[in-house]
């Protein structure tokens, strides 16, 4: 895909690092801003709905037979199968919001943050940590309703995508969610005013100085 005006971020965490809160707060955050239009991508996939989830707003929930008819149309810019379900972000929604100027942000596992830097060299990925393992553990917990033999396997996973943090570009530790929020909008605002964004996004300006 060639430069485009908008820039591709991606966040990738364990379970119970605190992803989501921080991708809300971000939107909030960022919502307000005349300047700039940010949108989060809305994956399909192949899990069940969560109590409260939306077709259509948290995810596109489709059956594995569409999923794999998807991926066979070339629908995909990215495709996993994590967890036991398969997850993919759609072309179109990336290449045609990025190309409107519009950032897009992807809260994707590590195997789908690979394929799209393979794509797009210049998306910024950013990983998010949990400040211990001890604080993993009481977030994986929960309220104490789970067996042991589930929460065991909440943490497998959490160590298997923990294990791939060396391959992003920048790391940040969740321990206090104001600070992991304060560095998060630093590594967005940075990317922003990067030379090569900058050339295409103020073009007008640059042509009207030098002219
Ligand atoms: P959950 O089922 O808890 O919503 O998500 C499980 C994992 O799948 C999370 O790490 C989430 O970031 C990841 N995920 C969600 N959508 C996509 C996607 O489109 N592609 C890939 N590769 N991973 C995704």
């Amino acid at each position: 895909m060639s430069k485009t005006p908008g820039n591709l971020f991606i966040l990738s965490a364990p379970s119970g690092a605190g992803k989501s809160s921080l991708i809300k707060a971000l939107l909030e955050r960022y919502q307000s801003d005349a300047q700039q239009q940010v949108q989060v991508s809305v994956s399909h996939t192949t899990r069940a709905p969560r109590p409260g989830e939306q077709d259509g707003v948290h995810y596109h929930f489709v059956d594995q037979d569409s999923f794999k008819s998807l991926i066979d149309k070339g629908v995909f810019f990215e495709w996993a199968e994590a967890f036991g379900n398969y997850y993919g972000t759609s072309k179109e929604t990336i290449e045609s919001t990025l190309q409107h100027g519009i950032d897009v942000f992807l809260d994707i596992e590590w195997q789908g943050a690979r394929q799209v830097k393979e794509q797009i060299s210049d998306a910024c990925t950013i990983f998010i940590a949990p400040p211990s393992k001890q604080a993993l553990l009481q977030r994986l917990t929960g309220r104490n309703q789970d067996s042991e033999d589930v929460i065991a396997g909440r943490m497998a996973k959490a160590e298997a995508e923990i294990s791939h943090y060396h391959e992003f570009d920048y790391i940040v530790v969740n321990d206090d969610f104001d600070k992991a929020l304060a560095d998060i909008d630093a590594i967005v605002c940075s990317q922003r005013l990067r030379k090569e964004r900058q050339v295409l996004r103020q073009k007008a300006l640059f042509d009207d100085l030098l002219k």
